[in-house]
């Protein structure tokens, strides 16, 4: 897959590439990552590429002339790519879109400073806009490496183990389950004797009941989007009982 990044802060993303999951992706040839400064398709001796809001007031807004001539040498490279503006005011980023977004061969992002870009760029050139929560950062490098690093989960190969990103949080709606590992005794906290059994069918079981009662604890509303499964089902009926119990004592 191929990621073009449009920013002020090309040197940004060296540490991004230069390390752990997304380093040997790039190395073995999975993922090419190419940041692109936008100053170098500005105008005149000091390539300015913001200027004064019209109607004034505070700030300053990303000239449309650099970003159009940025995204058309995206585009004359990456034909198939989708054009992805990082925005605040867009759609919230979650999971799925990154699964979704993980089956495209290429994408440009377009990474927005000051005040964010020329309405005009939007409209004319972005395709999808997104936020990558309710808050508003300075720039949208950081934003589009947390969009980059979601993706890349869902290649297949990237990952050490290939199923990994389908166990992970959220994948099929629910909170993962916890994790242990050595030692089997840590301070005066236990590891859950079913884990060390080698019983895969209870430790499968564990796992699924671990990743339940975190999604009902943290994350309820998850099961507005996918309800109980049966299997899960029979975890809460189990759960019911023990609470009646308990209430009857
Ligand atoms: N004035 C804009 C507003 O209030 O909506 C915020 C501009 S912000 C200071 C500058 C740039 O950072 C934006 O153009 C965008 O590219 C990026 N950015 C900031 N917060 C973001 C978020 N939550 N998600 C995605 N991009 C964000």
């Amino acid at each position: 897959m191929r990621f073009c990044v449009l920013t002020i802060f090309p040197e940004m993303f060296d540490a991004f590439a230069g390390h752990g999951i997304m380093r040997r992706a790039v190395e073995s040839g999975k993922i090419r990552l190419e940041p692109v400064n936008i100053r170098d398709f500005a105008e005149g001796r000091h390539k300015v590429t913001d200027d004064r809001p019209y109607g004034g007031g505070s700030g300053m807004v990303m000239k449309p002339e650099p970003l159009a001539a940025a995204i058309q040498k995206a585009k004359s490279e990456l034909s198939q790519a989708p054009v992805v503006l990082l925005n605040p005011q867009g759609r919230c980023f979650d999971q799925e879109m990154a699964r979704q977004y993980a089956a495209c061969s290429e994408m440009i992002f377009v990474c927005g400073r000051y005040e964010g870009l020329d309405e005009r760029i939007c409209e004319a050139y972005v395709d999808d806009e997104i936020s990558i929560g309710d808050y508003v950062l300075t720039g949208g490098e950081l934003p589009a490496m947390v969009v980059m690093d979601a993706v890349i989960r869902h290649i297949p190969g990237v990952l050490g183990a290939e199923d990994a990103a389908e166990c992970d949080s959220f994948s099929a709606g629910r909170l993962e389950h916890a994790h242990y590992t050595r030692p089997a005794v840590f301070g005066k906290n236990q590891v859950p004797e079913v884990l060390l059994s080698g019983n895969h069918g209870a430790i499968e079981d564990w796992r699924r009941e671990s990743a339940l009662l975190r999604t009902v604890l943290r994350r309820p509303d998850l099961f507005d989007q996918k309800g109980l499964t049966e299997p899960e089902k029979k975890i809460v009926q189990k759960w019911c009982r023990r609470l009646e119990a308990l209430a009857s004592d």
